[in-house]
């Protein structure tokens, strides 16, 4: 990965692009599955079935997994693609941190350098309690 900060700055913009331009998306894990129905009758029974093919959205919601399923192949493959979205999402959001992180330690200090004097730390302590402010506005 490239070093210096305007490079760095250029992949954070391109990453920004990209997360502008997600579709729609949600949480969840794409799940195809085989299942045995359990009717004595059913094909499924029969040596060799591999059983009923299930198509669903998987889902943690706190600490249960919530199966959703689908009433037509198209609802199905639309809910996939925004599983998909979600988790490009997640990776470009992982991605976009990450160089964030290389520019907060490479950007200069703008400001002349003082000491840690008292009335530094006065300045500082009043300047952390303004930004946990502000973070309180997005905390869930
Ligand atoms: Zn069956």
């Amino acid at each position: 990965m490239p070093n210096s900060l305007s490079t760095l700055e250029a992949t954070r913009s391109n990453l920004l692009q990209q997360i502008i331009l997600i579709g729609d998306f949600r949480p969840g894990t794409v799940s195809i599955a085989f299942r045995k129905c359990g009717k004595s009758t059913c094909h499924c029974t029969q040596p060799g079935s591999t059983g009923h093919q299930q198509f669903r959205i998987l889902r943690k919601i706190k600490k249960d997994s919530v199966s959703e399923s689908f009433s037509t192949p198209a609802a199905f493959e639309q809910a996939a693609e925004q599983v998909s979205e979600y988790h490009r999402l997640q990776r470009l959001l992982a991605e976009l941190t990450a160089v964030n992180e290389r520019i907060c330690r490479l950007r200069p200090i703008e400001t002349n350098p003082t000491g840690w004097t008292e009335q530094e730390k006065k300045r500082l302590r009043l300047f952390f309690k303004k930004l946990q402010g502000k973070s309180k506005h997005f905390a869930k």
